[in-house]
């Protein structure tokens, strides 16, 4: 295994009354939840497919199923815990991660720091090597109708133990 690997990942969820709103792992003041076999963690989902992208190895349909009884309901912040291990076990070692939210409401900005620290503990990383962003699209489509939040990730990883730029 040699060199940097980057991925990339995305994931939208429905919103719909009589659910918590959990974003990036953080409980998020809403009168609207996200759908979903899990806790509906868009975010999460997303940075989950752009670790499991950089390695190649596969997505969270492969390593999560729905029809598995035990990850129903379950918190994303599992799944992360559960990527970052497939991640390490492959020889990786994460860099960094950057992560934007789409969502017209509710305004994310005060929960952003939160979710930094969040996912970084997770990932087993300092926070300054997780971003998130929150956006809407002024509200053009499903996510600024506020129909559902959407969210896209990166994840730069280099091999345990090597110098990537001369491997
Ligand atoms: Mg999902």
């Amino acid at each position: 295994m040699s060199g940097y690997r980057i991925g990339s990942g995305f994931d939208a969820h429905r919103l719909v009354a009589g659910r918590p709103l959990v974003l990036g792992g953080v409980s998020v003041v809403h009168d609207k939840g996200l759908e979903g076999h899990s806790d509906g963690d868009c975010l999460i989902h997303a940075l989950c497919d752009a670790l499991l992208g950089a390695a190649a190895a596969g997505d969270m349909g492969r390593h999560f199923p729905s029809s598995e009884p035990r990850w129903k309901g379950a918190p994303s912040v599992t799944f992360l815990q559960e990527v970052a291990r497939i991640v390490a076990e492959r020889g990786f070692v994460v860099e960094n991660v950057d992560v934007t939210v789409i969502a017209q409401a509710p305004t994310l900005t005060p929960y952003v720091e939160g979710m930094r620290v969040k996912l970084a503990r997770c990932l087993g990383l300092d926070a300054e090597r997780v971003s998130v962003k929150a956006k809407t699209t002024d509200g053009l489509g499903a996510t600024g109708r506020g129909e559902g939040i959407a969210a896209l990730a990166t994840a730069l990883l280099s091999p345990r133990g090597e110098d990537p730029r001369t491997t």
